[in-house]
């Protein structure tokens, strides 16, 4: 079997069952089969390229300021909503394989992942523990939420955006919209924005379909919305892992580290196993020299 052909396997079995209902098809229904613009060092990325084109241009030219955002946490009970001002400086960009790349080459650190958690907020505990683990790491994420489990849990919301995270859309009901008219898309990613705003103030910038899978329609209403519509390039498979598996926590690790490189877009879930695992996840990314993207220094626009 040749490399190639031995990634687009893997990549397609990383893919596998995205967002916990197993049942769709590999790899994302709207992405194109590998184009070669992936700037992954090892075998197997769970990268798509979507038919967009034109993003990935590299801007040339050096620029100061190489610092990232802060991320100078020192509890979880300080307010920490960012008015326009204290916004961090809009110093990256998500390129067309879904990963997060500094606008100006030289100008921010390249190496970098943006952690996400997807199905969102469910349940106290976890919330609580993933905040604290990303507070200690001084990590900031995006949680990509659905609107049923907002409306359920709005004051999970309200604290994951008041300890400074991003939430994103990730559409009302957790359907698979790529085969959806197009009004009852608009009603998903809609509502989502509406609910959002209410709760919290400001509506999502990033949407993120259940399964990867939005279809041209998705990426239409993101347009529509001003959404930035992603995927991810880092596939954490927590959402492939059972109760029952003894070495889970291990190999979602191990699932991240296999992948890796810089600007991985990182796909987790508010999942037991993956709260347990984070910790030690982000040990080992600092380890290897990366730190995490702030997701509020990510520039939409220059993303689309
Ligand atoms: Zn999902």
């Amino acid at each position: 079997m040749s490399t190639k052909a031995a990634a687009i396997l893997l990549t397609s079995s990383l893919l596998l069952g995205a967002c916990a209902s197993a049942t769709e098809s590999a790899v994302p229904a709207d992405s194109s089969p590998q184009s070669g613009q992936n700037d992954t060092g090892k075998s197997g990325t769970a990268e798509q390229t979507p038919p967009s084109t034109g993003t990935d241009t590299a801007a040339g030219g050096k620029a100061p300021g190489a610092g990232k955002n802060e991320s100078s946490e020192t509890g979880s009970e300080s307010e920490d909503v960012r008015s326009a001002e204290e916004q961090p400086q809009k110093l990256y960009r998500m390129n067309s394989a879904y990963n997060i790349v500094p606008i100006k080459e030289g100008g921010a650190e390249k190496k970098i992942v943006l952690l996400t958690f997807d199905d969102g907020p469910k349940d106290r505990v976890m919330v609580d523990s993933l905040l604290n683990t990303l507070d200690k790491h001084g990590a900031k994420a995006v949680f990509f939420v659905n609107g049923y489990r907002v409306k359920e849990h709005p004051e999970l919301l309200k604290q994951i955006n008041e300890q400074g995270h991003m939430i994103g859309n990730h559409s009302y009901d957790h359907i698979i919209l790529k085969n959806e008219p197009i009004a009852k898309v608009r009603k998903q990613i809609k509502d989502v924005q509406e609910l959002v705003k209410d709760t919290i103030g400001t509506a999502p910038v990033f949407f993120r379909p259940p399964n990867g899978a939005g279809g041209d329609v998705g990426q239409q209403v993101a347009k529509e919305e001003n959404l930035l519509y992603m995927t991810w390039s880092n596939g954490s498979l927590d959402w492939t892992m059972k109760k029952s598996d003894p070495n889970k926590k291990q190999a979602l690790i191990q699932n991240v580290m296999d992948q890796l490189h810089p600007g991985s877009n990182i796909l987790m879930h508010e999942l037991p196993w993956t709260v347990e695992a984070l910790d030690e996840l982000l040990t080992k990314l600092e380890q290897k020299g990366y730190s995490f993207v702030d997701p509020g220094s990510i520039d939409t626009e220059a993303s689309k």
